[in-house]
């Protein structure tokens, strides 16, 4: 009806060409796009999609080779608690060239510079895996390179073998950090022979992965864990364009009482200034001030710089990308628009039957869209997580095959919902005699990760097969 109003043109008209092109039309009848521009064009007229796209501001397509130049790799450290991540952080940024100096009181703003010789390189400053999988369950790529600290004295523990599987996950390259080497029971060597069978083996063993041995502490050979951060750069060949508008992602973000909306971006590509119009999920604003990490105030920042903005009309989540927009007026839009999808996705997310996501997941793997399911295993005692994980193993057949992309002992956390959530093609959570905490089971819903748990081990083999199989059949 509105589609022959607008053209002028009698509704019975429109139908009988809907009628003719075999679909059942009235003048309620909803069209899409495309049936649409399809009719009026026999009417010799065109159908412009006005319906808003992000796409039309946020530009993903990749710079020109040409117009890229170097940029300063990206790090984050990660490893088992107490292995000494944020004391490795503090030697690092103490090494620093410029630590010292004037004016150079370095300010905690979740990320820092530090010149090595070198050139630059950029540490996330928050350990652990959380603010890694966070951004990663976002899909932000934030991370060139992963530090992995084991302790000498220690070994791989298993916040160790957690931290490989989300550098795996995420395709980042891996250099070990040996720490704690000033210790008395410090054995690198058996640190290096335990981290083989995870294939991350050095060089010196015939391996490719590189390997260092500090101490914090002592702030021994920081300078060897700087050059092969710069190394691994090299091989990665890292760039971005400088001379175009600012995309990035958001570090960390919160509330100053004196200063509103305070946020920690990384530049990736571009440059920021200040006074540009930024947009970051639902928030948007004209950059008010920008610190570095020493505090200073700066005009601009290029590729892999954090910096510290001030300027939004609220707090962007950590992981949120932005961009940079010239007119206000499409910034308001734009987060007007994204504020309406966000509250859709929450209504559509909370209305969605976890068992439907299951059947789709088995009607995918039955169409053969879907080749392996990754499955994240926990359970109450290793002995048990050892035997699904090789019953897990035998099912399957030649098309589809079932692929652990981690396991452990333990309730499911955050961090496995976020690992299962950004791993690419999905992956389902198994918990055996173990569940979810609160935490985990709300930013599942809100990912729409599936997790399953059991206290039977033949019931959870059975209901994987059946995923396998395409022959779905829920186990209560
Ligand atoms: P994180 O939990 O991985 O961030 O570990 P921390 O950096 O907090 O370090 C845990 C403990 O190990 C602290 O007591 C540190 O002083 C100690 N530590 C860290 N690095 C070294 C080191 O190289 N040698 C020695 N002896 N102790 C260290």
């Amino acid at each position: 009806g509105d589609l022959a109003h607008s053209m002028g043109i009698k509704a019975a008209q429109v139908a009988m060409k809907l009628i003719e092109s075999g679909m059942m039309a009235t003048v309620n009848t909803t069209l899409d796009f495309e049936t649409a521009a399809l009719i009026a064009d026999e009417f010799d007229y065109t159908v412009e999609n006005v319906a808003f796209d992000i796409a039309n501001f946020y530009d993903t397509t990749p710079d020109e080779e040409e117009s890229m130049e170097r940029r300063a790799p990206v790090v984050t450290v990660m490893g088992h608690v107490d292995h000494g991540k944020t004391s490795l952080l503090d030697a690092v940024r103490a090494s620093s060239v410029t630590s010292g100096e004037a004016g150079g009181i370095t300010q905690h703003i979740g990320a820092y510079m530090v010149e090595t010789s070198a050139g630059m390189v950029t540490f996330l400053d928050t350990p652990g895996h959380e603010a890694f999988t966070a951004l990663r369950a976002r899909g932000a790529k934030a991370t060139d390179i992963v530090v992995l600290v084991v302790a000498a004295d220690d070994g791989v523990m298993p916040q160790t073998v957690e931290a490989i599987n989300h550098a795996r996950a995420a395709e980042v390259p891996i250099i070990v950090a040996i720490n704690k080497i000033d210790k008395p029971g410090a054995n690198p060597d058996r640190v290096k022979t335990a981290l083989t069978e995870y294939n991350l083996i050095p060089e010196e063993w015939g391996g490719s992965t590189l390997f260092v041995e500090v101490s914090a502490l002592e702030k021994l050979n920081i300078d060897g864990l700087l050059e092969a951060i710069s190394l691994q750069a090299e091989l990665q060949e890292l760039k971005a364009r400088a001379d175009r508008d600012a995309q990035g992602i958001v570090i960390e973000a919160e509330l100053d009482i004196g200063r509103g909306p305070v946020a920690t971006v990384l530049v990736q590509r571009g440059t920021l200034n200040r006074g540009d119009i930024l947009v970051s999920g639902r928030y948007y604003g004209r950059v008010r001030t920008m610190h570095n990490d020493r505090a200073q105030t700066i005009d601009k920042a290029g590729p892999s710089q954090p910096v510290e903005i001030t300027g939004l009309s609220g707090i962007p989540e950590a992981g949120e990308p932005f961009f940079v927009v010239t007119e206000e007026r499409d910034a308001k839009r734009i987060t007007e628009n994204v504020a309406d999808q966000r509250r859709k996705e929450v209504m559509a997310s909370r209305a969605k039957e976890s068992a439907g996501s299951l059947e789709d997941l088995s009607a995918m793997i039955a169409r053969g869209e879907m080749k392996t399911l990754k499955i994240i295993l926990k359970g109450d005692v290793q002995g048990s997580v050892e035997a699904i994980k090789e019953a897990f193993g035998k099912l399957g057949n030649d098309e589809v095959r079932t692929k652990i992309i981690h396991t452990g002992v333990g309730g499911i956390t955050e961090n496995d919902v976020n690992l299962a959530a950004s791993s690419d093609a999905g992956a389902v959570i198994v918990g055996f005699n173990v569940r979810p905490d609160n935490r985990a089971a709300e930013v599942a819903e809100k990912y729409g990760v599936q997790i399953l748990t059991h206290s039977i081990i033949y019931d959870a083999i059975e209901q994987v097969r059946g995923i396998l199989e395409g022959l779905l059949s829920p186990i209560v």
